[in-house]
């Protein structure tokens, strides 16, 4: 294998596949990296009804279409590789998984986010046992069972509606009275008759003996407290970004996500970021598509810029 590459990429969802595609046709050899297989979180929804060009598509075939699209260009495809160490500040960049050590002139970070934890007691412990992050991959085991979604954007209401194909019942737990969800969801999820929304409540901790079998809710209004039974809780309460492996390389903003400038640049020349690890107003598909084509377009703009230095 090529062990230099002019740009390496940094996770395979929709924001390094679209860098992928975009830095292979700019003539760069590419190599993309993943911890997992390509996809990244959008293989985990059950359907998009907001890519252009795709009125309903499942996520996983999308990401599909997105990596057989890479495969057309003879990008070098690293999957189940943990970063263990890596250098952004040297010239070539150098990073270095388990199995190989590879030499970049330029990396495109496009590691995405992982769900964020409640942080309260019993989720750690029952995790797989009645707490789960993905209504998709776990919602089967909670077929006419009580469960309950924690949130109030997008993941939290879309993922309840699903849940409700297999739930007796859901609970909405959201911490307002309000939801920060796309209207078109929000109409969608008021009107499900199995969805009940508990608006103005905390989950307090989680209970149960081998699995859940229930959750200690607080009121934020009232202050009173009471125990929910459910068998199930799905927190869908936001996302943090997968950063870890830069050890403060970069500038990042007081959550974590790497600050770009409208290029993708980061604080470091040669390093870009693009999709939902970088500060960003909007984290979809087809802005995280977007951001890897300006990334990828960019960073082929730098390497021209070390073509030039004289030697
Ligand atoms: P999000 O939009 O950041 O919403 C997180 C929700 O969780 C908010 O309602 C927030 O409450 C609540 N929350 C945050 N911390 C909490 C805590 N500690 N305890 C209880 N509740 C808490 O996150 P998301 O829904 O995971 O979406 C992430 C991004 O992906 C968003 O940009 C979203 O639009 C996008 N997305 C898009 C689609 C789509 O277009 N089809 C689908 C899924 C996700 P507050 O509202 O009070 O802050």
């Amino acid at each position: 294998m090529n062990k230099m590459f002019d740009t390496v990429i940094l996770g395979g969802g929709p924001a390094g596949l679209s860098a992928a595609i975009y830095s292979s046709r700019s003539a760069c050899s590419t190599a993309i990296i993943d911890t997992c297989i390509l996809g990244g979180q959008p293989s985990n929804y059950l359907e998009l009804e907001n890519y252009p060009g795709f009125s309903r598509i499942g996520g996983f075939e999308l990401m599909e279409k997105f990596e057989e699209h890479v495969d057309m260009f003879g990008v070098q495809k690293l999957v189940m590789q943990e970063i263990e160490f890596i250098d952004l500040k040297s010239n070539p960049k150098i990073i270095k998984t388990k199995e190989h050590t590879i030499e970049a002139k330029t990396v495109i970070i496009a590691t995405g986010a992982k769900p964020s934890k409640l942080g309260v007691p019993g989720e750690k412990e029952f995790l797989g046992r009645g707490v789960s992050y993905c209504a998709v991959c776990d919602g089967g085991f909670y077929k006419d069972k009580v469960i309950a979604v924690v949130g109030g954007g997008n993941s939290a209401l879309e993922e309840a509606h699903y849940l409700t194909k297999f739930a007796a019942k859901v609970y909405l737990i959201h911490r307002r009275d309000s939801f920060r969800a796309d209207k078109i969801v929000q109409e969608r999820v008021l009107q499900n008759p199995k969805i009940e929304f508990i608006s103005d409540t905390v989950v307090e901790k989680i209970m149960g003996e081998e699995l859940v079998n229930g959750i200690v809710l607080k009121n934020l209004k009232t202050g009173a407290s009471g125990v929910l039974p459910v068998e199930g809780i799905f927190p869908y309460i936001g996302i943090t970004p997968n950063v870890e492996f830069i050890s403060g390389q970069l500038n990042q903003d007081a959550s974590g996500f790497i600050l770009t400038d409208e290029t993708m640049q980061t604080s470091l020349p040669g390093v870009f970021a693009v999709g939902d690890v970088r500060h960003t107003p909007l984290r979809q598909v087809i802005t995280a598509a977007a951001d890897g084509a300006v990334g990828a377009v960019y960073a082929a703009k730098y390497l021209e810029t070390l073509a030039q230095v004289p030697v």
